[in-house]
């Protein structure tokens, strides 16, 4: 009878499962690379159509400038706009020695991401609960010394369009939050940004990764449920910035610094530029003036500013990093060093007040309200938001949850959300007992038949041990 005991006792408890922390919601942040607001509007995209009906939708939201990868990434995960995190580039730079690191390499200088805003996985985990990330921007750096628990960075020539990876991926970190209990996790996908660099947003080689996309999407959500996280995971999907066509041909007015009349590289200490539309210069000393009398209005399509006179809008002057002088291009065209050296067909990097420059943005769970689309808003905001989700105090930040929390079913601690969570224990623990019940009649029957029809004990015995092993384990997961 004591093993008839055990064996109930661990039948209900596989039928009950561990005690679900409702309060407690769980989030995955996945920025797609460059996915522009309306690359589902000339495409089939089922799944993140679904996820739309299932969830929320944002007509657009709007990233901070400037609009380029790592900055804008970094701004998701700290809720702060660009000067004020201090990720100002891809590129790490020297201004002293000349030097320059690529996006890549540029992942691994901490000193570069740790810079007084903290993301928010140390954030989470400083209050207790356990972060994770794949591939997203800033993931390989350390924050005041901490990293998140769980991290993987990509290889440095990763191949980030490959499908079976994403999906390899997803998993992975389905698995992270279902195996050792994440609470947050950040996952990075590189394309669309890549296809529309080199094809342009209107090929139809980026049609065909937004297809690969919505299928990415479609798997994530089927994973998620594979894995028995639909009732406490929350997925939000956005991207860090769009996307435009480059001009290119006889008619087009290229700019090339070299060639505006007064202005000289000679001038030049150290410059930022062949990287799309976006530049920056520091002048040598005594020069600032002549490098920017020369280039402002040089060009009709060439924004030229001192950087302590930048348009209140961007937000991108007020940061040490930031050089004397910030250039950016009217859509349609980049800005070019001494000779035209990029070649590629889309670009960003523009004014994040154009509609090219607007990410998508989808979020589905249990703590978003369903079939709703809601108005545009500013990418700040989704780290307040995720703050809320998880149960965690917020660091300084420049967004606001009163932006977003319409979107949510409620501030997770109604009467009615305790309510139904109650009724939802309630009735486990009666399926719980109801089974239990069941066993112990039939634990009984079996006792009494076994005795009464006098079974040698020792083939009972050995009929137990020869069973194979999968049936033990089915037996401890009934
Ligand atoms: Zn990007």
């Amino acid at each position: 009878m004591f093993r008839t005991a055990i064996l109930c006792t661990l039948w209900a408890a596989a039928v009950l499962g561990p005690p679900l922390n409702k309060d407690r919601q769980k989030v995955l942040l996945i920025s797609f690379d460059g996915f522009r607001w309306d690359y589902d509007l000339d495409v089939d995209t089922p799944n993140l159509d679904q996820m739309a009906k299932d969830g929320v939708k944002a007509l657009y939201v709007t990233p901070p400038y400037l609009t380029i990868t790592s900055p804008t990434h970094f701004t998701l995960l700290t809720g702060r706009y660009i000067e004020n995190h201090g990720v100002i580039h891809n590129m790490w730079f020297n201004t002293t020695t000349q030097e320059k690191k690529q996006y890549y390499q540029t992942q691994f200088v901490n000193a570069w991401w740790d810079n007084g805003s903290l993301p928010i996985w140390i954030t989470a985990q400083r209050q207790g609960l356990k972060a994770g990330s794949l591939h997203f921007p800033g993931t390989a750096s350390s924050y005041q010394g901490e990293t998140a628990l769980v991290q993987e960075v990509e290889p440095r020539f990763h191949d980030y369009k490959n499908e079976t990876t994403w999906q390899e991926n997803t998993d992975k970190v389905m698995g992270w939050f279902r195996d050792q209990d994440l609470d947050f996790v950040s996952m990075y996908f590189g394309e669309p940004d890549g296809t529309g660099h080199k094809y342009g947003p209107d090929s139809p080689e980026r049609r065909e990764m937004v297809k690969q996309v919505d299928r990415a999407v479609g798997y994530i959500r089927a994973s998620a449920q594979r894995h028995g996280l639909v009732d406490r995971l929350n997925i939000i999907i956005t991207a860090d910035h769009g996307m435009s066509t480059v001009k290119r041909g006889p008619g087009v007015d290229e700019i090339i610094l070299s060639k505006i009349p007064g202005f000289s590289f000679q001038d030049i200490a150290f410059h930022l530029v062949d990287y799309g539309p976006s530049g920056m210069l520091l002048p040598k000393p005594g020069r600032l003036e002549t490098v920017y009398n020369a280039l402002k209005g040089a060009h009709p399509h060439l924004h030229v500013y001192k950087k302590e006179e930048m348009p209140a809008h961007l937000k991108f002057g007020n940061n040490d990093r930031i050089l004397p002088i910030v250039l950016w291009a009217d859509l349609g065209y980049v800005i070019n060093g001494y000779f035209p050296v990029q070649f590629n067909k889309g670009e960003h990097g523009f004014d994040n007040k154009e509609l090219d420059m607007k990410p998508f943005f989808r979020a589905v769970g249990p703590a978003f309200r369903q079939n709703l689309v809601v108005a545009p808003f500013e990418t700040v905001n989704i780290y307040p938001l995720m703050c809320h989700l998880l149960g965690i105090e917020p660091e300084v930040n420049d967004g606001h949850l009163s932006v977003t929390k319409h979107m949510l079913v409620t501030s997770g601690s109604s009467p009615e959300e305790r309510e139904g969570d109650s009724w939802g224990y309630q009735k486990r623990l009666f399926i719980g007992f109801s089974a239990m019940g069941g066993f112990l009649v039939i634990a009984f029957v079996a006792t009494v038949s076994s005795k009464l029809l006098k079974k040698p004990k020792n083939k009972r015995s050995k009929s137990l041990e020869s069973l194979p092993e999968k049936v033990d384990i089915k037996q401890t997961t009934l």
